[in-house]
């Protein structure tokens, strides 16, 4: 890195620009899917900002032209500064991502997972072994079995440790795909609160994926709503509220949704249940290296 990006980086306000992003997949000859419409959003820097969404709305595609996966078809994106579609190998340093279904070699043992995972950042075994326990202490992994197979773990455990992944690498960014989507209430709860943690603690930015209202409320600064990949509103919590208030009280953030929908998150989500993306094998291969 030349001391003119440490430069950019360390001046940098914001975290993340994008600047009508637009992100369409080919369906059949000459129809398409856009996954992302126009989409603008600014996350400022230490800022926590939610995009809340049903399925199909956009938000793992967001994630991945963010994390330099995908390319947007048009539009700019800036990472502390640096333009992430032209300089991808520089932002991948400063960001990291936790999706709903992180990727580890299962049959590799937490620690294994997470020795590989520091090192594809250049962190050697002998800085991060003391930096796996200290983390794997704070999410209360029982370090006696650290040398199990991934598989042998819950879905819960499993996705508290993809976040110790991601924090091991320290990074500024930290691009969360629904982390919490589908786990049992308790592995949520402890989730949740690794991520409050990672906010108070952490000098970290966060872009998180939800479409858990409860969890947007609690977690984030502001809270953006995507549909049909576009995002139509981004405010604070309590401006999103004030914003579509019609009596003397404030909706909850299940009535924004709802008004400024036109349905309830809840029927969104079933409507359009088509079991996610359609990840192609080279991304998931992607994903697997790039952890
Ligand atoms: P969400 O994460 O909110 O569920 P996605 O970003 O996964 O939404 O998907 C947005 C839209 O783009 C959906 O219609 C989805 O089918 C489509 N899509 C996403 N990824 C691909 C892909 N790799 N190929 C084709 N279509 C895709
Ligand atoms: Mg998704």
């Amino acid at each position: 890195m030349t001391s003119n990006t440490y430069e950019t980086i360390t001046h940098a306000q914001n975290a993340l620009e994008l600047h009508d992003v637009t992100k369409r997949f080919q369906k059949k000859r000459g129809e398409y899917t856009y996954a992302l419409r126009g989409v603008s959003l600014t996350l400022k820097r230490g800022e926590v900002v939610g995009i809340l969404g049903p399925n199909g709305s956009g938000k793992s595609t967001l994630v991945r032209v963010v994390s330099t996966l995908t390319v947007p078809d048009t539009g700019s994106i800036r990472i502390f500064d640096i333009d992430a579609v032209q300089q991808p190998k520089i932002v991948q340093r400063y960001i990291n991502r936790v999706s709903v279904e992180a990727s580890f070699f299962k049959k590799m043992s937490s620690l294994e997972n997470l020795l590989f995972g520091a090192k594809l950042y250049g962190i050697t075994d002998r800085e991060s072994r003391p930096r796996i326990e200290e983390i794997l202490a704070s999410i209360g992994f029982d370090v006696k079995r650290i040398g199990e197979p991934m598989e042998h773990l819950s879905r819960g455990t499993q996705q508290k440790i993809a976040l110790a992944r991601a924090l091991l690498t320290s990074p500024m960014l930290m691009l969360l795909d629904e982390p919490t989507t589908g786990l049992d209430p308790r592995s949520k709860r402890d989730v949740q609160e690794l991520i409050w943690k990672i906010r108070a603690g952490h000098d970290s930015s966060i872009l998180l994926c939800t479409h858990d209202m409860g969890e947007a409320e609690e977690l984030c600064d502001r809270i953006g709503i995507l549909v049909d990949g576009q995002l139509i509103a981004l405010d604070t919590p309590l401006g999103l509220k004030q914003r579509y208030q019609q009596g003397d009280e404030l909706p909850s953030l299940e009535d924004v949704f709802m008004l400024a929908t036109g349905q309830s998150l809840e029927d969104a989500i079933s409507e359009k249940d088509d079991g996610g993306s359609q990840t192609t094998v080279a991304e998931r291969a992607t994903e697997l290296i790039e952890v």
